[in-house]
């Protein structure tokens, strides 16, 4: 067992695989972070975390992430821009098949995180970038003034909705029911803020608009049957995320939304791999949780490595 590239590789960098390559890195293991692209994950495209403890005035995603990144840099991990094609994990040696190698590996911690869902209407993929976002820190200054739409009733919908009122002069707020999803403090928010109208019970049916992007949401009532078609420049869509676990094929056990299924002890269905944040099936995803999965699974990686080199 000794003749392995990396005794943990971690696969994803945000706040679940940052946190876990710092506690492997503190039990003295050679550990690598395989990042398909930049660390950080969906907190890069956060505007502000004001609920991560120890940052009583708040924080932005991205510094959280660089403090991550630079404290797990300081005990050694080492952190790749690489992809996991496919993972083996059928033997005691891990077998990951990246973009350029194949690297073996004692146990793995899969930590993906999860990407915005898709409404699936009419229009929404072809104004992609062209009006439609899902990242409000990276495309409101582009609406300074404008009218603009954000569809979902979440935390991500209502929190970004207010960000995005630092910019544009009015915040449509689309809802399926007639009640937020979000927490109590973000719809305290949302409802002191003028700048945001909410529609409720209703649904986008389609995107309108022509070469220069859009120009407007077709919005129906599900309870009466209206539609209406709403002008606006801008569409964000925030409806929930699905889990990146596309790439684990049938190597360890999903749930029926496809996150991985683990313990208390974040072990997968496969002994030495471990998943840890929003990618796993979870009450909920802060990163505080993330957090506290990721140091549970790094911890256990280590036991379940020092068990089988003591074998
Ligand atoms: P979410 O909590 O799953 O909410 C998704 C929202 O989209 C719900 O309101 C849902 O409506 C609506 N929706 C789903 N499919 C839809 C569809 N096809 N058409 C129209 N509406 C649709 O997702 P999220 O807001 O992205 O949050 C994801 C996770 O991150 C959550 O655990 C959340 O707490 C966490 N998060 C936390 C913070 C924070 O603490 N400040 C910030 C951002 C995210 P229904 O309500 O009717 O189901």
């Amino acid at each position: 067992m000794n003749n392995t590239d990396y005794d943990l590789v971690i696969i994803g960098g945000g706040p679940a695989g940052l946190t876990a390559a710092i506690y492997a890195a503190r039990a003295r293991l050679k550990v690598v972070i395989l990042e398909k692209s930049a660390p950080g994950g969906q907190i890069l495209v956060t505007d502000w975390i004001e609920n991560y403890p120890g940052f009583p005035e708040g924080l932005t995603g991205s510094d959280l992430v660089e403090k991550m990144t630079a404290q797990a840099r300081r005990f050694g991990a080492e952190i790749e821009t690489n992809q996991v094609l496919a993972l083996d994990v059928a033997e005691s040696v891990k077998r990951l098949t990246l973009n350029d190698r194949v690297v073996t590996t004692k146990a793995v911690i899969i930590a993906t995180g999860a990407s915005p869902r898709k409404l699936g209407v009419a229009g929404e993929e072809s104004f992609y970038g062209k009006g439609i976002s899902t990242c409000a820190t990276c495309d409101a200054p582009f609406f300074r003034n404008s009218v603009v739409a954000a569809v979902g009733g979440g935390d991500t919908a209502v929190q970004e909705s207010i960000f995005l009122t630092r910019f544009a002069k009015k915040v449509y707020l689309i809802h399926r029911r007639d009640q937020l999803r979000a927490t109590r403090i973000l719809q305290e928010r949302v409802r002191e803020n003028d700048k945001i109208e909410i529609i409720w019970d209703s649904v986008v049916t389609s995107v309108n608009g022509s070469e220069s992007g859009v120009e407007s949401i077709s919005v129906k009532n599900v309870k009466t049957g209206d539609q209406r078609d709403l002008a606006v420049e801008g569409c964000f869509i925030w409806v929930g995320i699905l889990p990146n676990t596309s790439f684990l094929k049938d190597t360890v056990t999903l749930d029926k939304g496809g996150f991985v299924v683990v313990n208390s002890r974040m072990e997968t269905s496969v002994p030495g791999v471990y998943a840890a944040g929003d990618v796993r099936n979870t009450p909920l995803r802060q990163v505080a949780t993330a957090v506290g999965d990721s140091a549970i699974a790094a911890f256990e990686a280590a036991a379940y490595i020092e068990a089988m080199e003591n074998h």
